[in-house]
């Protein structure tokens, strides 16, 4: 599944937003270094139209698409040289698809913030350097090691120069996402900074609702996204039924929760999107990413569908829920029969025909 890393200082609410995500109880505590180990939390990509599907279908469950996320320890200024927890943490997230950012954006004098501060815009910079300086540890150790096998004809010279541009990239400071550096050789290193950002500012709730100040945090971390969540909300909105928490959250101005927001943006950030099967036993929504054609996103469900791929039966969820059921779909002509080269429409609802 999409994993998404979430990293951030200590003390800026990464904790108290996990244990929302997971309904878990993970260690919450107003001390630095308190998230030792790492922990997982999977959550499903809000989607109301698998509710309908099930409705049309009579599905007896509805499986959504879900996002996992990392929760690692706090990083702060030296991390990369083994202060606090050190780097060995940053491993954890190497293998993350993406990296959620948390920026304490709230404030409260009881609770220490390490920097002394409320400063997100120096804590967003305290966080890239570390990482870029983790990213520069990783290159370099590469490139010892690429010198050697390329000398010895075991690499490809250009795996190297992509080596050496993406290090000094990082010595000027730019993230590697940023530096124009072709990554894709590099791939195998899992670096840090060539992974997309998405920044979750955790604010007092008055700044839900405050425009100006939400622009100000937007134009820190611009063109990446930012969600804007009150965490410790977060948490209470999870022990809510859904009429309660739909009424919470409408208190605080927003009609979506932070860790919906935090779902869906993250599949946005990744370019994927769900395309929708639905039977009698469960509506269900499949990830794949935007341009995937048919058979390709057949074989999402099973390699067997995309190797015996023959046609895909493609109704867009609008015209089944205005039609109301397959076979009336079929009779008014909008239930296409798409060949191998289809390119998926998020919301597509699909039956596979395929070989075995
Ligand atoms: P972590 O070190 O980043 O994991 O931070 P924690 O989640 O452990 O939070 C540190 C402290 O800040 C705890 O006492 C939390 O209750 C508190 N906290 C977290 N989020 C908020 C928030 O949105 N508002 C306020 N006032 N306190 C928060």
């Amino acid at each position: 599944a999409l994993t998404i890393g979430i990293v951030g200082l200590p003390n800026v609410g990464k904790s108290t937003l996990f244990n929302a995500l997971t309904k878990n109880q993970v260690l919450a505590a107003n001390y630095p270094f308190a998230t030792i180990e790492p922990n997982i939390g999977v959550v499903n990509l809000p989607d109301p139209r698998l509710n309908t599907l099930a409705g049309i279908f009579g599905s007896e469950r509805i499986l959504p698409a879900a996002v996992s996320f990392v929760d690692i320890a706090g990083i702060v200024r030296g991390a990369s040289e083994g202060e606090g927890l050190g780097n060995k943490f940053l491993a954890n997230i190497r293998e993350a698809d993406a990296i959620a950012q948390v920026v304490r954006g709230f404030a409260d004098d009881d609770v220490v913030h390490v920097e002394g501060a409320v400063n997100p815009q120096n804590d967003l910079e305290t966080i890239n350097a570390e990482l870029q300086l983790a990213d520069l540890e990783t290159v370099e150790r590469a490139i010892a090691r690429y010198e050697k096998e390329v000398r010895g004809r075991k690499l490809d010279p250009s795996v190297l120069a992509a080596a050496v541009e993406a290090k000094d990239a990082l010595e000027r400071g730019v993230l590697l996402s940023a530096s124009g550096v072709d990554l894709e050789p590099l791939r195998e290193l899992g670096l840090l900074t060539a992974k997309p950002f998405i920044f979750v500012f955790n604010v007092d709730e008055a700044v839900l609702t405050d425009a100006a100040r939400k622009a100000e945090l937007e134009a820190l971390v611009a063109p990446a996204k930012a969600v804007f969540l009150d965490a410790k909300i977060e948490s209470e909105l999870i022990d809510l039924d859904p009429e309660d928490a739909a009424e919470l959250l409408a208190s605080t101005g927003q009609d979506e929760s932070g860790l919906d927001q935090l779902a869906r943006i993250g599949f946005d950030t990744l370019g994927l999107q769900t395309y929708l099967t639905a039977g009698p036993k469960e509506a269900r929504a499949w990830t794949i990413g935007k341009g995937w054609k048919a058979p390709q996103a057949a074989g999402v469900i099973h390699t067997d569908f995309e190797k015996g791929f023959i046609k895909a039966e493609v109704i867009s969820f609008d015209d089944l829920v205005e039609l109301g059921s397959v076979a009336e779909a079929r009779a008014k002509g909008k239930a296409r029969l798409e060949g191998k080269d289809y390119v998926m429409q998020d919301g597509d609802v699909v039956e596979f025909r395929f070989n075995v």
